[in-house]
């Protein structure tokens, strides 16, 4: 099997490649980059893995004119830049000690020790700088039957590291076919380890939750994190119940995370997942959008096309209730539109009276479809 692409082509990537193998060390392409290509899916980010050790890489790729970046020393990884592309270049390890989140590592020249360190066999498969596949544990099968599958035994494995149990879910919202289901084994081993997930920082679950939530159809795999306890233990309060009817709604609309998360339901998110200053007054808005009853031209003036579209669509799913056949337009037209009166508008007022009569004309306006003109508005 040979593997092909624009990023294993690029010259720079070739040619870090090059200078590994000319002083004599393996320098083989591994996990999502490969997964990815064999997919025929976009590749985002490169990690190489050699034999060669962290200071000999950062040296190497230094003689060879590239940029070399001690970003994570402990774990054995220095990132090349080469062509602009970072680069993330990893020396074979072996977890020696594990304690449910990092591990302790010893560097290795073995393949298969590497491979073994591995989440998912989907995620254990290397390519060679010329596009080999290389297949130390039977992991080509379980892709291209689009199985997520651990490496090992699943309890194990999720013990050594509890991220595991939500990188399981992720893959599965990604890759899996559908028809598949999810490994018994490993849903038993999710359940079973529950305890676990509290040890993790919010930080990586959000970007976990994230990514999960942003899969075209993260229907089935969110359904089976409630069935295992996963769901609630992150998100309590949270229901995986009107996500497939959500997505169904969605009809191949660009996935948007926030979206999901709101009809997941269970508030309170800030609190379990780290999010930006941005993203809670999104997911604010967009809970708020919803619970008010508003038209879809208000939810469009009021917060904009994007989020007033995910409002019209997490309200649908969530109530049960049909879209209108304008509905798109119509957020669309309350996105564009100008509330007509300015607070010139009203000189005899001031402060606090001012903005609460303001914000009073714009319900009113809002309630007329926002048609109402501004002398409809001040009564002359
Ligand atoms: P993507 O970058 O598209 O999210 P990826 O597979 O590249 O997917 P990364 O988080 O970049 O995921 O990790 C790179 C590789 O490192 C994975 O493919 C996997 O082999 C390994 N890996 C990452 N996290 C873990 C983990 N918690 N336990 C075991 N192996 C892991
Ligand atoms: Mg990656």
């Amino acid at each position: 099997m040979q593997l092909t692409g624009e990023w294993i082509s690029h010259p720079e990537t070739q040619a870090l490649c090059a200078a590994l193998s000319s002083a004599g060390f393996q320098a083989l392409f591994v996990g999502g980059c490969v997964r990815n290509a064999l997919l025929g899916l976009p590749v985002s980010d490169i990690d190489i893995c050699t034999d060669a050790r962290p200071q000999t890489v950062s040296d190497i790729a230094e003689k060879a004119g590239f940029k070399a970046i001690p970003t994570g020393i402990e774990h054995g990884t220095v990132t090349i830049i080469a062509g602009h592309i970072p680069h993330e270049v990893t020396t074979f390890r072996q977890d020696l000690k594990t304690d449910g989140r990092r591990a302790v590592v010893a560097f290795s020249a073995d393949i298969v020790q590497d491979a073994a360190r591995r989440d998912l066999t989907m995620n254990a498969l290397y390519a060679r700088a010329d596009g080999t596949v290389i297949d130390p544990l039977g992991g080509m099968a379980d892709l291209l039957a689009r199985r997520v599958r651990f490496v090992g035994d699943p309890s194990q494995r999720i013990a050594e590291d509890f991220l595991r149990i939500l990188r399981f879910f992720r893959f599965h919202a990604h890759f899996a076919d559908p028809e598949l289901g999810l490994d018994g084994e490993a849903l038993a081993a999710c359940a079973a380890n529950l305890d676990g997930l509290a040890n993790l920082s919010k930080e990586r679950v959000g970007q976990e939750m994230k990514k999960l939530l942003s899969a075209k159809n993260p229907a089935p795999a969110v359904a089976a994190m409630a069935h295992t306890g996963v769901l609630n233990a992150l998100l309590p309060g949270a229901s995986a119940r009107f996500l497939a009817p959500l997505v169904h709604l969605e009809d191949d609309r660009p996935p948007d995370w926030r979206r999901r998360l709101v009809v997941l339901g269970g508030g309170h998110w800030d609190e379990r997942l780290k999010l930006s200053r941005a993203e809670t007054r999104d997911l604010t808005a967009l809970h708020d959008g919803i619970s008010a009853l508003q038209s879809e031209a208000a939810l469009g003036f009021r917060l904009g096309a994007e989020l007033g579209q995910s409002a019209v669509l997490a309200r649908a799913a969530l109530f049960e209730s049909p879209l209108l056949p304008a509905w798109e337009r119509e957020v669309h037209r309350g996105a564009a539109a100008r509330f007509p009166v300015r607070a010139a508008d009203l000189p005899d007022l001031s402060g606090p009276d001012l903005g609460a009569r303001l914000r009073q004309l714009q319900d009113v306006w809002l309630q007329t479809g926002l048609t109402a003109t501004k002398a409809d508005l001040l009564g002359r």
